[in-house]
């Protein structure tokens, strides 16, 4: 086949809104050679986005990684990108590029992540969650996480077809469950190197969106989509440096926490919106007030692992952030304060709000 083919290149990025929004538009391109740097920039209006006025409305795309684009097939890409002003500089709603430096800064620890991605999905035109009646509610929490059957899990079939997606995109997608709520699911990605992981978790998320689109079904990821005796959506981050992950490693973790614990409100300030309503002290959560660590303890702030308390050495799960995290923002907050000197939320005071 020629070079000069077709590819339909999807430019996606996050917007002004808070918590972000993705939004994505196509561009074609004659003969995509495979790499990176061949992708151009592009532009968008940003006063449709909340990232500029209408005056001077102008936002640039820069390319940051593409991926084969699993829904419309071979050749044609998705492309995740950042934002940047018209003097190049990062735009303020630009929060990758500071995870960006942070990341450079500590790449001496090796640092990875995991996120488990949980979401909740609803019927478009009736905004109830799927599989729930109209009037009234299902029957209680219990039967639905990790179910099977039509009486048990709602909307597996799109689920499935997003699993199918995003490995077909080559994103590190390593698990998905059915969840204590009736219509909640969680996928989990990683882990890998702080950028790749947030940057892939983006992907997915879009994917999700996109996939939903054809089905009539929305995936939200709302801390708290139902009140009441029905559990939130969270987006735990998994965390290890090189040193969590040897032999005695489990020392190095518990120092963590103690960091952690005394920048609790630092960081809760950054992970994510409506997470006071999730963070209550029940359904699997410790109280936004307290800060809390411990093996195997799903009512704390950080939970270490049974295999690596077992083991001496492994990971930590940070089970604070909502639904609706910014991984580039949690990530970053993580890296400063485990790895670096503490984190100070100001770094990202310029993002818009
Ligand atoms: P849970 O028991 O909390 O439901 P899951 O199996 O859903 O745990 O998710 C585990 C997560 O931990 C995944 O996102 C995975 O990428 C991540 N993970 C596994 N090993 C490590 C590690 N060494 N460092 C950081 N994250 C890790
Ligand atoms: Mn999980
Ligand atoms: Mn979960
Ligand atoms: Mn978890």
């Amino acid at each position: 086949m020629s070079s000069a083919r077709k590819v339909l290149a999807e430019y996606i990025w996050l917007d002004g809104y808070q918590p972000q929004g993705l939004r994505s538009k196509t561009k074609l391109l004659e003969g995509f050679k495979g790499r990176l740097e061949s992708l151009p920039e592009w532009s968008f209006d940003g006063s449709s986005t909340k990232q500029a006025d209408g005056h001077d409305s102008d936002c640039f795309l820069k390319p940051i990684c593409f991926r084969n684009d699993p829904i419309r097939g071979t050749p044609h890409i998705l492309v995740l990108c950042e934002v940047l002003n018209e003097s190049g500089e990062p735009h303020d709603s630009n929060t990758r590029s500071i995870l960006s430096g942070s990341a450079e800064k500590h790449t001496d620890q090796e640092a990875i992540f995991g996120v488990e991605q949980e979401y909740t999905l609803f019927d478009r035109h009736t905004n109830r969650p799927l599989g729930w009646p109209m009037d009234g509610f299902p029957a209680p929490q219990g039967p639905y996480y990790c179910g099977v059957g039509a009486d048990k899990v709602f909307g597996r079939a799109l689920v499935e077809e997003h699993l199918r997606a995003c490995l077909a995109a080559d994103l590190d997608l390593c698990g998905i469950n059915a969840e204590v709520m009736p219509a909640q699911w969680e996928f989990q990605i990683g882990p890998k190197g702080a950028i790749e992981t947030a940057d892939q978790l983006w992907l997915a998320r879009w994917l999700l969106y996109r996939l939903g689109e054809n089905r009539s079904i929305v995936a939200s990821l709302h801390p708290k989509p139902i009140e009441g005796d029905w559990n939130g959506a969270g987006g735990h981050v998994n965390f290890s440096t090189k040193t969590m992950r040897e032999s005695g490693g489990i020392d190095v973790i518990k120092e963590a926490c103690e960091k952690l614990g005394k920048l609790h409100a630092e960081h809760i300030s950054v992970y994510g919106e409506n997470n006071d309503k999730r963070l209550t002290g029940k359904h699997e959560t410790c109280s936004i007030k307290q800060f809390r660590y411990g093996v195997s303890d799903r009512g704390a702030s950080i939970r270490i692992p049974i295999f690596t308390a077992r083991d001496g050495f492994g990971y930590l799960e940070d089970r604070r952030p909502a639904a609706n995290l910014d991984p580039y923002m949690v990530f970053t907050a993580i890296l400063e304060t485990v790895c670096g000197n503490g984190f100070d939320p100001n770094i990202f005071k310029d993002r818009p709000h």
